[in-house]
């Protein structure tokens, strides 16, 4: 059943009149610690069309964690409705839960997340393995996957063998290889240099422009403002769901630190070569 009631605010279809990919409706997870109970989300609704590019930011602590892994399927809420693809995760048990995660959900932390004795090739493979497929099928996505993220020649190093940018392209595309309709990336750059980090925001870039549905956490402001649409989380609420123009926003941006020479043209340039 979904919340009809909680729909009157518009929520329920996205501009385009389509059905949202995710609808959160007035979501709270409460956690009982000792005697007290914290509310790490506290209402928050919103929902995300197919094909959105979305940061979720806010303070240490503002509920972005706790968020992602209701989105996830890692988690559930206390009280409000999560639907994915138009399903309410409060009808599933928890096989069906893990079923839907595995089919709709790629992951990638900022800790990577890897099997340690692995290599990239197994590691990407893991998913498959939960989906049944078989051993020549999925060496053949998995090496497809990793060749998508530029390490198509690393498939047999481990973890440790790795830079902490491959290890999180090893992640990105273990998260990739099922073909999921919701990529979620928590901090993916936490762990990484800054030119790192930009490599890996490069690659999200360009997956989004491929079509996936991306929702990256991040307390970085240049991240957050390199995001067609950003979400800030404060104290388990939304305080704020902007959509913003990013050629504007590139304009303005060269404007105000080469001052007279902004023009698009040239941020748009900028911004293939970044
Ligand atoms: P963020 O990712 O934005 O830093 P989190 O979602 O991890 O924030 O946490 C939000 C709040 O909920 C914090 O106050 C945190 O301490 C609390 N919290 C998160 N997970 C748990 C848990 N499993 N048990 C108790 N409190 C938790
Ligand atoms: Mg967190």
């Amino acid at each position: 059943m979904q919340s009809g009631p909680h729909h009157g605010g518009g929520g329920a279809r996205t501009s385009t009149g389509a059905l949202p990919l995710i609808d959160v409706r007035d979501v709270s997870r409460r956690f009982a610690m000792g005697g007290e109970t914290i509310a790490a989300l506290d209402g928050v609704s919103f929902s995300v069309a197919r094909g959105e590019y979305v940061a979720i930011i806010g303070t240490s602590g503002s509920g972005k964690s706790t968020l992602m892994n209701i989105l996830g399927c890692l988690d559930v809420p206390s009280a409000g409705v999560y639907a994915l693809g138009g399903q309410d995760v409060r009808s599933l048990d928890d096989d069906a839960l893990s079923a839907l995660r595995n089919r709709e959900i790629g992951f990638i932390f900022q800790s990577f997340q890897l099997l340690p004795r692995q290599t990239a090739l197994a590691n990407v493979e893991l998913p498959l393995v939960y989906r049944g497929v078989s051993v020549r099928k999925r060496r053949e996505l998995a090496q497809q996957a990793l060749e998508r993220v530029g390490l198509g020649h690393r498939l047999s190093h481990k973890p440790n063998e790795l830079s902490g940018g491959q290890r999180q392209r090893v992640s990105i595309a273990r998260a990739l290889v099922t073909e999921p309709s919701l990529l979620l990336a928590d901090e993916p750059t936490g762990n990484l240099d800054s030119t790192t980090g930009r490599e890996i925001l490069e690659l999200f870039r360009v997956l989004h422009a491929a079509g996936n549905t991306i929702l990256l956490v991040t307390h970085e402001p240049s991240i957050a403002a390199a995001c067609p649409r950003r979400i800030r989380l404060s104290d388990g609420r939304v305080a704020e769901d902007v959509v913003q123009d990013l050629k504007q926003a590139e304009a303005a941006r060269l404007g105000a630190t080469q001052a007279g020479e902004a023009q698009v043209g040239g941020a748009l340039e900028g911004e293939v070569r970044a």
